[in-house]
């Protein structure tokens, strides 16, 4: 058996196919599983232009299992405007680079033909409430566009039953898109998915900007100036680690001092339901758990970013 840190520095196997994919996760299942026990699959969903963030999740997922699948697709259907969609970065073979060092086994990177042979589904899932606020509100289909690539890419990569071992199966999403992680994490759980998922924490910048597969198309000034996002839900996160009022509305007003950054929500919400917390917000010393959420365009560049709270 091979450990984990074997494969760090070992070219991933590259493959394209949904069936080239199931034969190189039961190849490595049979490689790598323990002799005794259950195997452990892990799959990060990506886009690629992958940046450290991207590297946390696979480390830790590299870290917890025998198996490593990485896949990089970038999904037309969760963009809402075209143009982002078109510019979007593509860098397989830096990606590559990256996923070899990370220690992936496989880098499933599929066409657009294997994902959607008959084009765009006819069948969706409807992200429903939960998918229509906040990014759903500013981009609408979003949501729906992206857990239907969600679905897909964890059937793609789910263990092949006919393997003799049994094999526990675990896909890993990053706490900076909070709203998607709480979305997946309810149609996993709705749509009986036999998967666990299992969230990262955000990776920042030294300065405190989230990083983002697009803060590349930032200048030195808007990435600069962008860093208003990180000191305002740094306020509230102080004010709440010491239970006093959270005054939402002056650490929004930081805002006010960044023309180059135009907010377009600052929200505290419940963790799992997504529900606005404003209660919470007053003058009541804040108690329990909350997340704040915030989105902001610099540019023609959207950055959310997020602060748990209580947790
Ligand atoms: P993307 O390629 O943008 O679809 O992101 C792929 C995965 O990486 C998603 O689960 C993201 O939440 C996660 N991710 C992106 N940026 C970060 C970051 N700065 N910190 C942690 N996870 C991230």
């Amino acid at each position: 058996m091979s450990t984990p840190a074997d494969s760090a520095g070992r070219t991933p196997r590259i493959v394209r196919t949904a069936a080239e994919l199931s034969a190189a996760i039961a190849r490595a299942i049979e490689f790598n599983a323990p002799e005794q026990g259950t195997a452990t699959l892990g799959l990060v969903p990506t886009m690629g232009a992958l940046h450290s963030g991207h590297e946390s999740l696979v480390s830790t997922a590299r870290a917890h299992n025998d198996v490593l699948v990485v896949s990089i697709f970038v999904n037309e259907l969760q963009f809402n405007d075209a143009q982002d969609f078109a510019r979007y970065p593509r860098t397989l073979e830096a990606d590559v680079e990256i996923l070899a060092r990370a220690g992936a086994d496989i880098v499933f990177a599929p066409q657009v033909s294997t994902v959607y042979p008959d084009g765009r589904p006819l069948i969706k899932i409807d992200s429903g409430e939960l998918g229509s606020k906040f990014e759903g509100a500013s981009r609408p289909g979003h949501f729906d566009g992206m857990l239907a690539v969600v679905a897909k890419l964890l059937h793609f990569a789910m263990p092949p039953a006919t393997l003799g071992v049994p094999v526990s199966y675990r896909a890993y999403f990053g706490q900076k898109d909070a709203q998607q992680l709480v979305l997946i994490s309810r149609m996993v759980a709705d749509l009986n998915y036999p998967v666990e998922i299992c969230s990262v924490p955000i990776i920042r910048s030294a300065e405190g900007l989230a990083l983002s597969s697009r803060n590349q198309f930032l200048t030195a000034e808007q990435a600069k100036a962008a860093l208003v996002i990180h000191r305002a839900l740094s306020l509230v996160k102080e004010r709440a680690e010491r239970h006093e009022p959270l005054y939402l509305e002056d650490a929004a007003g930081l805002f006010e001092m960044e023309p180059l950054v135009e907010l377009d929500y600052f929200e505290l919400v419940d963790p799992r339901t997504l529900q606005e917390l404003a209660f919470n917000c007053q003058d009541t010393p804040f108690t329990g758990e909350g997340l704040l959420l915030v989105a902001a365009r610099v540019g023609e560049v959207r950055l959310i970013d997020n602060m748990p709270l209580g947790y």
